[in-house]
């Protein structure tokens, strides 16, 4: 027999991808489509899309390769959900989108879920059918819940009714009794949950029709998928407890295999099962996004270059967008720290003047003092409040030209206060400026802080129980960054270094050939 292939498709947020690979993981092809534009009624038919793609990605495979599939899976968006008709199929209701919200659910879902589960998040699966449930009068008796890699799997196999422990941890399965919970059992809308298997499980044949019409063979097999996040985790091909996968995308996303399992929805930690391991993650609200605002792709490389990952930065940021950070530091109103001003006033005026002043300059003061009306502007601009440094502390890192400018504010009389009251000997730099006059230092501060909060990120996972992390992998446009990735390697003390695949579609390869080894064994 000649070689087998495993195709693996990915339907992630901004399109669908195909990967064909070999027993040893070698690509063999591979493609993109974006998601066609199909709108009904004013709203984008997306049940019509996605099925479109499906069978374009097919058509993209090449005619000569199609004979040697073994077998197929596919991963899809996380919480992405069908109520479909259990009969036919065809689904009785627009798709819930995984970024979707549904909080009129929430009251429902949190009196019957146990606190602090993962469905009890407006974006759940379990809210999507509860609001489903809620709002539908007829239907109900023959309605199906699908998650959306199960549904698009569903065209290929012809089963109706299957999950995966991946996909359906959202809508409150528990794998690790590999069932549904008895409070979810209990429910009325329970009688649409889809049964589920192991990501990787085959589920069937091919359907006939799509063998013929395309070229594959009779004994190709569809196996169950998983979501789209994990998809991209298994591509990095992290097998062993203790390997991890960081996400240098838009966001910071950390994800660990673990031998214990941990939850704690305080700061949005939870884990999917993986055969006998747990993958524990967490995403943080640092990362590219924050790289952007000030560089672009090209200025990021070219200044890159230039920074030695061997020396620490001085400088100490928290980079976030927008307030409120969720892990690893749980707090919904994380003001952005690109360093602290610290600065120390004694009396009302002094400190409305000194408000007036560092707001001009878009920074915002960190005081010490206790007069009412000072506090009420603190949190009026949401500021931080820090420690009065003791004698003994370590001094924060100065700014030179900052200081140099409060100070001839001051002389200047702009603000109307007088110097002796204010005690500026500890100040740095807060908020974004006046940032170092060197573009390479300012962004080897924002690099050398990201990594902080990634070292903080793995050290939380194992305040919390998680296996002791020893290698990380890095996925995500910061991966290519050899700089930080050194910068790095120094500050989480671990090896690092880049994934060599990446995408998700060949995660789900991945689960493809897992699949038809277990099938043909
Ligand atoms: P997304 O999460 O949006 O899919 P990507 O994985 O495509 O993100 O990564 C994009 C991010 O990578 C951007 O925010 C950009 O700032 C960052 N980036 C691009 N080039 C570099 C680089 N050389 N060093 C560090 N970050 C980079």
């Amino acid at each position: 027999a000649g070689e087998r292939l495993y195709l693996g498709m990915d339907f992630g947020t901004s399109g669908a991808r195909y990967a064909l690979i070999d027993k040893q993981g070698i690509i063999h092809s591979e493609g993109k489509r974006e998601y066609p534009v199909f709108v009904s009624e004013e709203k984008m038919d997306w049940v019509r899309s996605w099925r479109a793609a499906l069978f374009s990605l097919l058509e993209d495979v090449p005619v000569h390769l199609r004979p040697l599939v073994a077998s197929i899976s596919i991963d899809g968006t996380s919480a992405t959900t069908l109520i479909v008709d259990s009969n036919t199929g065809e689904p009785l209701w627009r798709p819930f989108l995984y970024n979707e919200s549904c909080p009129d659910a929430l009251p429902t879902v949190k009196s019957v879920a146990p606190a602090n589960h993962t469905v009890c998040s407006g974006s759940s699966t379990l809210c999507k059918l509860v609001s489903w449930w809620n709002k539908e009068e007829s239907n109900k008796k023959s309605a199906l819940l699908l998650h959306q890699a199960d549904w698009l799997l569903w065209l290929l196999h012809g089963k109706l009714g299957v999950s995966d422990y991946n996909n359906a941890l959202k809508v409150g399965y528990d794998p690790a009794s590999d069932s549904y919970p008895p409070w979810l059992h209990s429910q009325p809308y329970s009688q649409l949950l889809p049964s589920v298997i192991a990501p990787g499980t085959s589920i069937g044949n091919l359907k006939e029709d799509i063998r013929t019409q395309f070229g594959f063979q009779e004994d190709c097999i569809v196996c169950a998928g998983t979501t789209d996040s994990i998809a991209a985790f298994l591509a990095a091909r992290a097998t062993q407890p203790g390997k991890a996968v960081t996400s240098l995308g838009s966001t910071l996303a950390i994800k660990l295999l673990s031998t214990t399992r941990i939850d704690d929805a305080r700061f949005g930690v939870y884990s999917h099962r993986l055969d006998d391991k747990w993958l524990v993650g967490g995403a943080s609200n640092t990362g590219g996004a924050v790289l952007k605002q000030f560089f672009t792709d090209e200025q990021l490389q070219k200044l890159s270059e230039q920074i030695n990952p061997m020396e620490a930065s001085p400088l100490d940021y928290y980079p976030l967008k927008a307030v409120g950070e969720r892990f690893p530091v749980a707090d919904p109103n994380l003001v952005p720290r690109y360093s602290i001003l610290v600065a120390f006033v004694f009396g009302t005026q002094k400190c409305l003047a000194l408000v007036n002043f560092f707001q001009s300059k878009a920074i915002f003061p960190c005081c010490a003092f206790g007069e009412y009306l000072s506090i009420l502007l603190i949190k009026a601009l949401n500021i931080v409040l820090l420690p009065f440094p003791s004698k003994n502390q370590p001094k924060f890192p100065k700014n030179k030209v900052l200081i140099d400018e409060f100070h001839d504010c001051l002389e200047a009389g702009d603000c109307g206060m007088n110097c002796d009251s204010v005690y500026s000997e500890s100040v740095t730099v807060r908020k974004l400026h006046p940032r170092p006059e060197s573009d390479v230092e300012y962004l080897h501060g924002i690099l050398e802080s990201i990594a902080h909060i990634e070292a903080k990120a793995y050290n939380l996972l194992k305040d919390l129980g998680a296996t002791q992390v020893e290698e990380v992998l890095t996925a995500g446009g910061g991966a290519k960054n050899e700089k930080w990735t050194k910068i790095r390697e120094r500050v989480l003390g671990l090896p690092v270094s880049r994934a060599k695949q990446t995408e998700a579609a060949y995660g789900a390869a991945l689960l493809a050939l897992k699949g038809a080894q277990h099938d043909s064994c």
